[in-house]
């Protein structure tokens, strides 16, 4: 099992949304490899995959999944689920359990020479329709250009965010201005504070200021685990309120729905537990009558994870596809699914269906690992500190 981290930066460079990644390969005694993704810290994620067990419920996922048969799929999620209790059963744990039940699904795909969508039960449609999300850049003309490329998709939908949108509200409220008289009425126009506004009674106000810009939805206004602060704005406020891609496992989604009220849900599929967990999610989202959309601002293995869920669902009606220049996002996954006419189409390939640029992986892989400790343990003290600093 490689755990493989790639950073376009340099380590002591700033970064931006998608400019790292921590991919996962299975390797098969059949020779099948699957591929996997989570878009979480790839060190931490790496750690939790690599660490040598410190007990019994305490083990790194690696060593719960040599030597098991990829195929059983479910059993190895409750495996690894029970095996790592001990570090929390949240977080950074459910990411790497995610990539890996993601690269078990194409794993299970190839070896049945079947699309993972089939395997999920078949497809209600042959494509999505997409919204595109992006940065926002700090001056408005480059908003401009942004926002043109992206019209080119031919996307109804767009939604912004990040950078330092959320930080000045007179700020705000300039490029919403510009953005909304650049598409006009009949594009859809979403925004993401990415937690930014203080508190439930700061974001009431400061989603009445911007009412006039007839906002699709407001995405993570504050916190997610602010439930009662989420459920007095839901209650105050008629714009949608959506939310959820930093949870993890279906008891945090069941409670974050239950007591916020959103309108719309959005699990990442590398970071929620998988293609097994968000079946799980997306009961519990029906029942509550909640929309879900998954979260996607990764690579295309996420992007391709998410449309063989998105296909064999009833409802799965609209997919994020991320406008990022980030070549981990562009050139990672040399076939990765493409955005054309608003909509992304399936791909009826064996598993995920997807090829990796390994020469890509070669330029931007981070060469560290956990698993290099006998040495370590052997080494004489100083000389190992020296050469690990
Ligand atoms: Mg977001």
């Amino acid at each position: 099992m490689e755990a493989i981290w790639l950073r376009v930066p340099r380590l002591d460079q700033s970064i931006e949304w998608g400019e790292d990644a921590l991919i996962v390969r299975i390797h098969t005694d059949a020779g099948i490899v699957g591929l996997g993704e989570t878009d979480s810290s790839p060190a931490v994620v790496k750690a939790v995959i690599e660490t040598p067990a410190s007990h019994r419920t305490c083990v790194g996922l690696r060593d719960i999944l040599l030597g098991e048969n990829p195929l059983d799929i479910d059993r190895l999620w409750k495996k690894m689920y029970s095996g790592s209790s001990y570090m929390g059963s949240r977080g950074a744990v459910i990411h790497a359990i995610s990539a890996i039940d993601i690269a078990l699904w194409d794993i299970a795909g190839k070896y049945y020479n079947v699309p993972v969508y089939q395997l999920l039960g078949g497809k209600y449609r042959d494509e999505i329709p997409a919204y595109a999300s992006f940065v926002a850049a700090d001056h408005i003309d480059e908003n401009r250009r942004i926002v043109n490329s992206v019209l080119d998709t031919g996307v109804r939908t767009i939604k912004l965010g990040g950078g330092s949108f959320g930080m000045d509200p007179a700020a705000d409220k300039r490029l919403l201005e510009a953005v909304r008289n650049q598409i006009g009425p009949d594009i859809q126009l979403a925004i993401d504070l990415v937690y930014r506004w203080k508190n439930h009674r700061y974001a009431r106000q400061q989603a009445a200021a911007l009412e006039e810009f007839d906002l699709a939805w407001i995405e993570e206004p504050i916190p997610a685990d602010d439930h009662l602060g989420l459920k007095q704005l839901a209650e105050t406020i008629s714009t949608t309120i959506s939310g959820g891609e930093i949870l993890s496992a279906r008891a945090e989604f069941e409670e974050f729905i239950v007591k916020t009220k959103p309108g719309i849900v959005q699990p990442d599929i590398t970071r929620c537990g998988g293609i097994s967990e968000i079946r799980r999610i997306h009961d519990t989202t029906n029942k509550h009558g909640v929309q879900l959309v998954p979260h996607g601002f990764s690579t295309g293995i996420l992007l391709a994870a998410t449309v063989h869920y998105l296909v064999s669902t009833p409802d799965g009606e609209m997919i994020e596809y991320s406008h990022n220049p980030s070549p981990l996002f562009m050139d990672l996954v040399r076939n990765k699914p493409p955005l054309v006419d608003g909509v992304v189409k399936s791909s009826d390939r064996p598993g995920l269906g997807i090829e990796l640029d390994e020469d890509l992986i070669e330029k931007y892989r981070v060469g560290v690992t956990f698993r290099a400790r006998e040495d370590f343990r052997h080494a004489p003290v100083g000389a190992s500190l020296r050469h690990r600093l």
